[in-house]
């Protein structure tokens, strides 16, 4: 069987093309998919940021979709059921993929970053990759399930207690998800630091209670240097990097999120005398479920970070839109409601 892709060959631009799948192994299920969250990591792919990534594969890690068959033994999912799918594969049997951390197991492998991905019309995947669906969760919804997972894995390790104040340095759709999560948690006081008005305003209808737009004020005089008990560092940028630095109160934690593209110089002597914690997060496979729980009950709305909604036909404008950015634009959602 083949499947229609869209096919990153190394240009900006993707081609639709077909691909052979692979025939259905014991536990794996084939899904259609239904709708594409187009992520920044992809645009840095295409732009030759990442050394990881060797073209021509699909890319896309972001998805949500619909079971159409099953292997021979196949058990915990049914056809037609309503899924969000998990992009990492670990070999299962290592003491990481056995302690939940599969992103860290020597074979990982993941759909759209180092190996075939969702931009493909039907992927076959495990079933414990597969995680279902209420009716009440849309697809564009849940598409960006795999981008709160790797907030919600970086809330789960950076600890925030009720009543502490937290700031997040950056306005991408983990900036936004991240205040949402502290909000939920219960920080005092959550702040966000960005460039950009629409995003800034999801960050208040977030729960926000405080957005700076670091294009109109200088960060560290609109708001106290060294009073957070956890900042959020989201971009990945040296001077996002030092800025948290001097954001975070004495023995407070800092949460490295952003991916820089070079090594980034820090105080480590201000780290030593203030006894701060910076805590890494890259990844946390064991939080799907409750991701999933958390838009079930509603408690984060994705619905208003869908700027953008293109037709699965028209994947190569969804991408041409998201690198055009803008003020406006949030999250392009690619959608086949074929
Ligand atoms: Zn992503
Ligand atoms: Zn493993």
């Amino acid at each position: 069987m083949e499947t229609r892709a869209w096919v990153w060959n190394g240009a900006l631009v993707p081609e639709l093309t077909s691909l052979p799948l692979p025939e259905l192994r014991e536990f794996d299920v084939l899904v259609k998919i239904r709708a594409i969250g187009i992520c920044a990591t992809d645009l840095h792919i295409m732009e030759r940021k990442v050394s990881f990534a060797e073209p021509p594969y699909a890319l896309g890690h972001e998805a949500a979709g619909e079971v159409v068959k099953l292997g021979a033994g196949v058990t915990r999912v049914g056809i037609g059921d309503r899924c969000t799918l998990d992009p990492s594969i670990g070999c299962g049997r290592c003491s990481a993929c056995l302690t939940g951390n599969k992103h860290q197991c020597a074979q990982n492998r993941e759909y759209g970053l180092n190996r075939s991905g969702f931009w493909q019309e039907y992927v076959v995947i495990s079933e414990n990759n597969v995680y279902l669906l209420p009716e009440s969760v849309g697809y564009d919804a849940a598409s960006q399930c795999e981008t709160i997972h790797v907030c919600l894995g970086g809330m789960d390790k950076i600890q925030l207690r009720a009543g502490e104040r937290a700031i997040i340095v950056g306005d991408g759709p983990t900036g936004l998800f991240f205040a949402r999560l502290c909000k939920l948690q219960g920080a005092s006081q959550v702040t966000v630091a960005g460039s950009r008005r629409k995003r800034l305003e999801l960050a208040r209808a977030y729960g926000a209670d405080e957005v700076v737009n670091i294009r109109e004020r200088d960060l560290l005089s609109a708001v106290e240097a060294q009073s957070y008990d956890v900042v959020i560092e989201a971009v990945g940028k040296a001077e996002t990097i030092q800025l948290a630095q001097k954001l975070v109160a004495n023995r407070g934690r800092i949460l490295l999120f952003g991916l820089p593209e070079h090594k980034v110089e820090i105080d480590v002597m201000d780290l030593i005398l203030r006894e701060i914690t910076c805590i890494g997060s890259a990844n946390a496979p064991q939080v799907w479920s409750r991701v999933v729980d958390l838009l079930a009950a509603k408690r984060i709305n994705v619905e208003p970070m869908i700027t953008d909604r293109y037709p699965y036909e028209q994947l190569d404008q969804a991408i041409a839109c998201a690198f055009a950015g803008g003020q406006e634009r949030i999250k392009v959602v690619v959608e086949n409601n074929e």
